[in-house]
């Protein structure tokens, strides 16, 4: 019996889950993955504030205090749980592979502990834990099934991640995964053109292209510009609107990726590249192999290729050693960068990273101190970027997430092609927009990290109805039990899909 038959036997009464999500976004797709195997298993998401059959952990390691909190968190539901014969607690993600079985050691209350690479075990160890009485601990070092292969339930119809590698063949000191996620593993370009293109049948318009070191894609193959060409061959796909890629590393950005980027119309304008330090000597104890130059080199060059791109970046605040002039040469290079964003994180050691063992850790209230000064900095400059956007026309792919505030303005929200996020109204008498259609309309204020746009002329404001759409009115009426003939379907096997009718 595999995998999927062996679970599908036990799905009389479905059992209602609820995942809870840390970390990265590799997490938030496997948990997407998780949601869509347990769905094809029977369950259903949980209802409200009702106590559901399955909870599951998607751990992250990266985080300080990440084990103590996950502890917080399972202690908290044993209670629970003791109140709720038949509930079922699963722990995975990269804290359950670091840990093993020291989860269930701590926390005998927990019935499943799977790793990063046996997601596809899960609904199996769910029911066997339930029919033997006692936990079940699965953790592969390898990678057997590549999780792309699984079923995936997609939080948007509108846009879609496609892991295209997991691993990492770097050993950045700072960084867990390597040891955590292994060695890196490529998929085939078939198996990831016909999800793309699996995706794109069901609706979607954009797709996001996910790995940890995108641009050494090919490695195991043995294709140094493997990337660039899956680039290219993804912006052939047909309907396919915006293409995204996250992340790439600087000291494998080749002009092969940079020509792909500017030659492909749907590859959208928009680069998330990490930059970690400005100081090459911190570069050189992270042990990341660029340095300062070659990264500005690369912006310089994705300029004057691509005028309007955006550029985001990752910054670490106080790595071992770091003294007041390297972190100076960090501020130096982000007034150079000009990044439109920056997620900025404050150094902090990890066990099990080369890092956490350097001597020379710097004191908290240091870290704080600059860390508020790169923070006011790289505001600043995103206020100034920004600034550049008002009074230009932008074409947004509008979300279902209108924000905190949304409700209070009336806007919705949607992004730009460089990835910026724009609050936008509609003029009276124009038609609202569905999550997943495109509206084109004038930046009229700018704020460092949202754009507002409020068209005052219903001619300032173009709706362009798109396929996305079709798929989110056909998701509504499947949720409201109306039905619909149409081919789409909440969950999506990662393969292929025979196209139906016309587009
Ligand atoms: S490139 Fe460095 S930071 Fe990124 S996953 Fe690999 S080891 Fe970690």
């Amino acid at each position: 019996m595999n995998i999927l038959t062996e679970a599908v036997a036990d799905i009389a009464t479905p059992r209602s889950y609820e995942i809870r999500t840390f970390g990265c976004q590799m997490n938030v797709h496997d948990s997407e993955r998780i949601s869509g195997l347990l769905e094809i298993n029977g369950y259903i998401p949980a209802d409200g504030d009702a106590t559901p059959d399955l909870v599951v952990f998607n751990t992250c390691a990266v985080r300080e205090n990440a084990a103590n909190r996950l502890y917080g968190h399972l202690g908290n539901l044993k209670v629970i749980k003791d109140g709720y014969p038949g509930m079922q607690i699963a722990v995975g993600g990269c804290l359950a592979q670091k840990d093993q079985d020291t989860i269930v050691k701590r926390a005998p209350w927990v019935d499943v502990v799977f790793g990063t690479h046996n997601i596809g075990s899960l609904p199996v160890l769910l029911n066997r834990s339930r029919h033997n009485n006692e936990a079940q601990v699965e953790l592969l070092e390898a990678l057997e099934t590549f999780p792309s292969t699984l079923p995936t339930k997609r939080e948007s119809s509108y846009s879609g991640w496609v892991s295209i590698s997991v691993g990492c063949n770097n050993t950045c000191t700072f960084c867990i995964v390597p040891s955590l996620r292994g060695k890196e593993k490529d998929r085939r370009p078939g198996d990831i053109l016909a999800e793309v293109q699996a995706l794109v049948d069901d609706g979607a318009v954009e797709v996001t292209l996910l790995g940890q070191n995108v641009n050494t894609y090919g490695v195991e193959f043995r294709d140094r510009q493997a990337f660039s060409k899956l680039l290219r061959a993804t912006g052939e796909i047909d309907g396919l609107e915006r293409i995204r890629f996250t992340s790439p590393h600087p000291a494998s950005f080749t002009d092969d990726v940079l020509d792909a980027m500017a030659e492909t119309p749907n590859v959208m304008p928009q680069l998330h590249m990490p930059l970690q330090s400005g100081s090459d000597t911190i570069l050189k104890a992270m042990r990341r192999s660029y340095r300062s130059k070659r990264f500005l080199g690369i912006l310089e060059k994705v300029r004057e290729r691509i005028p309007h791109a955006a550029v985001t970046t990752d910054i670490i605040v106080g790595f071992p050693g770091e003294t007041e002039a390297d972190f100076q040469q960090t501020l130096d290079v982000v007034e150079a960068s000009r990044f439109a964003m920056a997620y900025t994180f404050q150094y902090s050691p990890r066990e099990g990273t080369p890092a956490a063992e350097m001597e020379d850790q710097i004191p908290k209230e240091v870290v704080q101190e600059r860390f508020e000064r790169l923070v006011a900095l790289q505001d600043r400059i995103a206020a100034e970027e920004s600034a550049k956007l008002v009074g230009t026309s932008q074409e947004l792919l509008v979300t279902n997430n209108a924000g905190s505030r949304g409700e209070q303005t009336g806007r919705l929200t949607g992004r730009a092609p460089d990835n910026r996020l724009v609050h936008f109204s509609i003029p009276q008498g124009a038609q609202t927009p569905r999550p997943g259609d495109f509206v084109t309309v004038p930046i009229t204020e700018a704020h460092p990290y949202h754009l507002i746009a409020d068209p005052t002329e219903p001619t300032h404001y173009h709706l362009r109805r798109s396929r996305a759409g079709d798929a989110w009115d056909r998701a509504q009426a499947d949720s409201c039990g109306t039905g619909s003939n149409a081919p789409a379907g909440n969950v999506n096997l990662g393969l292929p899909s025979l196209r139906i009718g016309a587009r």
